[in-house]
């Protein structure tokens, strides 16, 4: 059976290189959306919690639910309807219209849209709606943003950092006018925090940098992050193909001389996305070729070992498909079995 290994020292290793960029462990959340970018939300979540990791971000209440008991507290991106609440949990308001529909004493991190234009509040919104969350009854346990380009060389980092800082003295303003408790403040994801030298806000939203990658290094020094997923597959039949044989759909892989092959369980079902006539361009970690394209369910390979690592990056695996690191790993389905190492 296919199989995901994750690598807890490399994990750790990371883990550290952030959490002394960040000044503490305590000021990392991790982000677990998405089955913690295809890595296994419970495997990630338990890993975190021993290296001591307190704080969580996740996409809706069922990924919470299922962690509810490994975090101190837990960030939701999104609301959606019959949510059930714990005491850790945080939810994010995204809209203004939202405040009147949380229950009474829900923790609220608020949204403001400092210019990614996707989510949260208008900065214009911030007294209005921090006196609607007071008096909705709801606790204000956050104020955070988020960077459109945190990964691109240009001043748009810098101006969407001077509103936030805006947004927090005022913020801070009116919670004592109000006499309640002042947030946490947060802006920054893995980018954002390695571009910072001198972090200075209560708390960082890793996701990329968790797991051992990076966009542009250039811009945040050279940072030694491992990448901590490797994909594994084991072989189903072999056989041995005569020069002109081809193989597969559309027989797109034609053999030059007799050849022994193996077909190996994983496909483009299972989230290792279909390579089709550029599958010259891959090869996998020990260096065995992709012959044909990747079927729904089954790969061959120029290889007849029992079982192969595909890959232990997604680097390459990213260029071919010209795509981001993030869509590589979290296509990858929930149902491959995970082991750590
Ligand atoms: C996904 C996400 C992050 C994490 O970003 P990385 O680049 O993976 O560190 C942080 N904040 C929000 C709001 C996100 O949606």
């Amino acid at each position: 059976m296919a199989k995901i290994l994750l690598n807890k020292s490399n994990f750790f290793h990371n883990l550290e290189l952030c959490s002394k960029q960040a000044g503490s462990k305590d000021k990392i959340a991790i982000v677990l959306k998405d089955n913690a970018y295809g890595h296994g939300l419970k495997e990630i979540s338990q890993l975190a919690n021993e290296f001591g990791i307190r704080k969580a971000v996740v996409q809706d209440v069922e990924e919470a639910n299922k962690i509810k008991n490994l975090f101190d507290e837990i960030l939701i991106l999104k609301v959606s309807q019959n949510m059930t609440y714990s005491h850790n949990f945080h939810i994010t308001v995204n809209d203004m219209c939202e405040i009147k529909q949380l229950p009474i004493n829900s923790n609220v991190h608020l949204k403001i849209d400092t210019g990614m234009h996707r989510n949260g509040i208008d900065p214009k919104e911030l007294e209005v709606a921090i006196h609607s969350i007071y008096s909705n009854n709801l606790n204000l346990t956050g104020i955070f943003t988020h960077h459109r380009s945190a990964d691109t060389l240009s001043s748009e980092f810098f101006w969407q950092k001077a509103i936030f800082k805006d947004i927090k003295l005022k913020a801070i303003s009116i919670c004592e006018q109000l006499n309640i408790d002042v947030p946490n403040f947060h802006s920054a994801n893995s980018n954002a925090l390695f571009r910072d030298n001198n972090f200075d806000e209560d708390l960082c939203r890793i996701g990329l940098a968790a797991y051992g990658y990076m966009y542009k290094f250039d811009l945040c020094k050279n940072i030694a992050l491992k990448p901590i997923l490797s994909l594994w597959t084991q072989k189903m039949s072999s056989r041995t193909l005569k020069n002109n044989q081809a193989i597969g759909y559309g027989g797109s892989y034609i053999a030059k001389e007799d050849m022994e092959i193996g077909t190996y369980d994983i496909g483009y079902g299972d989230g290792f996305l279909r390579v089709g006539e550029h599958h010259d361009k891959f090869i996998t970690k020990d260096g065995f070729k992709l012959l044909g394209r990747v079927s729904m369910d089954n790969l061959t390979l120029d290889c007849q070992d029992d079982e192969v690592c595909l890959f232990d990056d997604v680097k390459e695996l990213s260029k071919i498909h010209n795509t981001i690191y993030y869509e590589i790993l979290t296509s990858l389905k929930p149902s491959i079995p995970k082991e750590i190492v």
